[in-house]
């Protein structure tokens, strides 16, 4: 039999693996391979999350290999000379890989194009990353699509995307194996306070997926709709981080919640909808990175490329650090720094206030965000981000000004969230949990908070703030209506 390699991008998975399965169906030894290349990603290289998340996913992934009788084949260097030589020591005349979406991706593969064409080896792309595919999505006048709900009903009108297959039983296996460096050793680990954390709140690789979507399945789909917005509530799927690095398969999760449930069917129904509505957001996300790559690092409307951003080192570390005197944001700060997460609700406050009541770059933020999520995902990240900002596809309009105050009463009406994630504020009545410097002195003291010593005062005073992000958005109006 002849052998072939097996590229593992973002696909760190056997279930509805295309590139895998189209190697073995061709008859083919695979041989799986992983490169790490620092080099590659444009100034977002995976963050100490991510490459935390990454080690502990290759490792689950070349276990799982193992037990078919095969295993993964892990290098570090320029990823078009690794796979040559790869190639070369394993005889392979074909790679087969399924397809990513980030700016830097097309670049890799026409220098990959040509090393295998030189050398007679042939390229076989898979597209599995996402339910539909962004280049066969278009306005009527052939544009890619800025706004999401005209984008998720163009989708929605499309086929029903087939289920993928399971994964094989057994791999065919080479007599000898190149040699492969320990994943550990390769995905540089983080210091070691902030492991703890992620590991103590997370199992990743495919087998961490299936459980976790099982578990959302069986004990929250049904209250999706009504409850995803509240973050006390594990009602969230949390599935972004096995998405991102591809240790579960889209079509996979969209067929999974397809739930057979007539106690409740229609809030099942609808919970369904919007959760794939969601699965939605991460689809248009792609849909914009492809057809506007530099939307990772400029914005989309490009008049607020001339906004007046402030630089505050200072208020930046409080805002990194969930100290800005805001319960609300800084309990999503420090639920970040502790697991590597935050409630997509909390991520919006936290976002709005950085880039609205700080005026501190949106990429200041998507940057922490980047090295600090253990789901970071250039594409979400990038839209969530621009989203925040005012200046993205389909964003909230800047002049609207998150309240972090009200946000978290409407919220997190009892202060559960604020205290899970702040102890400090625990003794505090839910009335002043969002807004400490408003208690009497009596009641503090009975909670046990000096402000200014357990917790800080307002790094700034909302209304003024609100007025100065206000005013900074008249000097470039003009720009940011062109
Ligand atoms: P669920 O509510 O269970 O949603 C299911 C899935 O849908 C998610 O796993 C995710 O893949 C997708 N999804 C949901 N909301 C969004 C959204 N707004 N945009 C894109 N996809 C979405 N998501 C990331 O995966 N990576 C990021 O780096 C990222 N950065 C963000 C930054 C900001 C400033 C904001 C506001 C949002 C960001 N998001 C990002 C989107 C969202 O917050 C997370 O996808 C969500 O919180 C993940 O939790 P979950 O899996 O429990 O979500």
């Amino acid at each position: 039999m002849e052998s072939c390699l097996v590229w593992f991008q973002l696909d760190l998975r056997l279930r509805d693996q295309p590139a895998l399965a189209a190697a073995l169906a061709a008859g083919h030894i695979p041989v799986p391979c992983y490169c790490l290349d620092d080099a590659l990603e444009d100034g977002w290289r995976p963050g100490g999350a991510s490459r935390w998340w990454l080690g502990q996913s290759l490792q689950r992934l070349d276990a799982a290999l193992a037990e078919r009788g095969s295993r993964l084949v892990l290098r570090q260097g320029d990823t078009v000379e690794v796979l040559m030589a790869l190639a070369e020591e394993t005889g392979a005349r074909h790679i087969y890989f399924n397809r990513r979406y980030e700016p830097w991706i097309k670049s890799l593969e026409n220098r990959l194009k040509l090393a295998a064409a030189e050398r007679g080896i042939q390229l076989h792309r898979y597209q599995c990353g996402l339910l539909f595919n962004p280049d066969e999505i278009a306005t009527q006048s052939g544009k890619p699509y800025q706004v999401f709900t005209p984008y998720w009903r163009s989708c929605l009108s499309l086929p029903e995307r087939a289920q993928g297959r399971e994964a094989p039983a057994q791999l065919p296996a080479l007599a000898a194996w190149p040699e492969s460096i320990a994943p550990d050793a390769m995905a540089h680990m983080p210091r070691l306070p902030w492991v703890h954390g992620l590991a103590s709140s997370w199992q990743p690789g495919e087998n961490g997926g299936q459980l976790q979507l099982q578990r959302f399945i069986e004990h929250a789909l049904a209250d999706y709709a009504e409850g995803r917005d509240c973050p006390s509530q594990p009602l969230t799927s949390l599935l972004s981080p096995y998405l991102h690095f591809g240790e579960l398969s889209i079509r996979q999760i969209w067929h999974a919640v397809d739930v057979d449930a007539p106690a409740h069917a229609d809030s099942v129904s609808t919970s369904v909808q919007k959760y794939r509505a969601e699965l939605g957001w991460r689809e248009f996300a792609h849909h914009v990175m492809v057809h506007f790559p530099q939307t990772s690092d400029s914005p989309l409307r490009e008049g607020f490329a001339a906004f007046p951003w402030v630089d505050n080192p200072e208020h930046l570390q409080r805002w990194q650090q969930g100290q800005t005197g805001y319960p609300w944001v800084d309990a999503g700060m420090r639920q970040l720094w502790q697991t590597g997460w935050m409630h997509n609700r909390v991520r919006m406050a936290a976002a709005s206030f950085l880039v609205k009541h700080l005026r501190i770059h949106w990429l200041q933020g998507a940057r922490w965000f980047w090295d600090t999520l253990v789901d970071a995902d250039l594409p979400s990240n990038t839209l969530g981000w621009q989203w925040s900002a005012g200046c993205g596809a389909d964003a909230a309009p800047y002049f609207r000004i998150f309240n972090p105050v009200l946000q978290g009463q409407k919220f997190d009406a009892e202060g559960e969230y604020v205290k899970r994630w702040l102890p400090e504020l625990a003794r505090l009545p839910a009335q002043y949990v969002h807004q400490p410097w408003q208690a009497p002195q009596n009641v503090l003291r009975e909670a046990g908070i000096t402000l200014g010593r357990d917790y800080p005062y307002p790094v700034v005073d909302h209304a003024t703030a609100r007025e100065q992000a206000l005013v900074a958005l008249e000097r470039c109006r003009d720009n940011i209506a062109g």
